[in-house]
């Protein structure tokens, strides 16, 4: 066999080989028109090779942003050098379906992209090919991951029972307030301890599960209560924090008996029939002679404990 047809016959092999690949590969001219678009591009876009040959890919595919691909492909050419998009960048560059039924949850292909420049034999450069790979299998696994991670992350900082913020995660925010107010010493931030009053009754005379419930409830009321910004939280047993920034001792104050007033006139529907509580509240405003958290979580705990020498049901600042 002479060896020019041994060629041929291997060329054909190779673009037979290019086409059925399980990879998009179209190459663009200068002027953005189609002059190769493979079998993976023709069925998952719908488009011929028949179709999409001599069309501009602006027209083939309108949705795409222009400017952005243009400006890539312009600079593969003039800097002969490949570029990647990664689908982190961008999901995907071609809107195609995602045939996954299983999982559900990519609707689209996800895409890495590169952008290559292709040479002429004398080394010019007048297109670029454009492959795309199929990454959704690995882009819809990391996804799933960092959505777990982040529930997880979620789920430490928050209480199991009552679904506020956790005592770790309510230290935490009293430090960031701490050294804004370092920061800021004109700031006026405030912290409330809330706790229930002869809780321990509640439990006794309805069982812990209905105790449970009643605990749930006043958290939801707490929460319900609060201003964006606010932050409230289980410091332990039936014991909460609701730390205001930016909220002197007068506005936490008035904050307070509006909640005390709102659990007191709160029926809470439970199996054994409905359960009244109250709660007492020590309110405490961030100073210049708090050292640390802890000194300024005590004057709160001081004044919660003259709430509950002075009959309980009432706040004290
Ligand atoms: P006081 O008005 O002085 O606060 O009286 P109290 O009975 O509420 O106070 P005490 O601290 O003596 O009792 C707190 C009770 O809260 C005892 C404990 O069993 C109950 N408790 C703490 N955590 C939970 C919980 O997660 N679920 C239930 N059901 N009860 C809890
Ligand atoms: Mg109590
Ligand atoms: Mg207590």
């Amino acid at each position: 066999m002479p060896n020019s047809l041994k060629d041929i016959m291997e060329l054909h092999w190779l673009f037979d080989m290019l086409n059925h690949i399980d990879l998009g590969l179209v190459v663009l001219d200068q002027n953005y028109k189609v002059t190769l678009w493979n079998s993976f591009m023709e069925n998952h876009s719908g488009k011929s090779s028949s179709i999409a040959k001599d069309q501009s890919l602006f027209d083939l595919f309108p949705e795409i942003d222009k400017e952005w691909l243009q400006r890539k492909l312009d600079n593969v050419i003039a800097l002969k050098t490949p570029i990647f998009v990664s689908w982190e960048q961008q999901p995907y560059l071609f809107a195609f379906k995602s045939y996954r039924p299983i999982t559900g949850l990519a609707d689209n292909m996800y895409q890495n992209i590169t952008l290559r420049p292709l040479a002429n034999a004398d080394g010019t450069i007048h297109h670029v090919c454009i492959a795309v790979y199929d990454v959704t299998d690995a882009a819809t696994h990391k996804l799933a991951l960092s959505s777990a991670n982040r529930q997880l992350e979620q789920l430490s900082k928050t209480d199991a029972l009552t679904e506020l913020h956790n005592r770790g995660s309510l230290e935490k925010a009293l430090s960031i307030i701490f050294s804004a107010y370092q920061e800021k010493p004109t700031s006026a931030h405030s912290l409330a301890i809330v706790d229930l009053d002869y809780f321990k009754k509640i439990n006794d005379q309805y069982g812990h599960p209905i105790g449970d419930l009643v605990l749930k409830e006043v958290a939801k009321l707490m929460s319900e209560s609060t201003r964006r910004g606010d932050f409230v939280g289980r410091y332990g047993g039936e014991e909460f924090v609701v730390l205001l920034p930016n909220t002197s001792s007068e506005g936490a104050v008035s904050f307070c008996e509006k909640l005390r007033k709102k659990i007191e006139a709160t029926d809470f529907k439970t199996d054994k029939g409905n359960i009244k509580i109250t709660i007492s509240l020590g309110v405490a405003q961030l100073t210049e002679q708090d050292v640390n958290t802890s000194s300024w979580l005590t004057r709160a705990d001081e004044a919660l404990y003259k709430a509950k020498t002075a009959g309980r049901n009432q706040t004290v600042c």
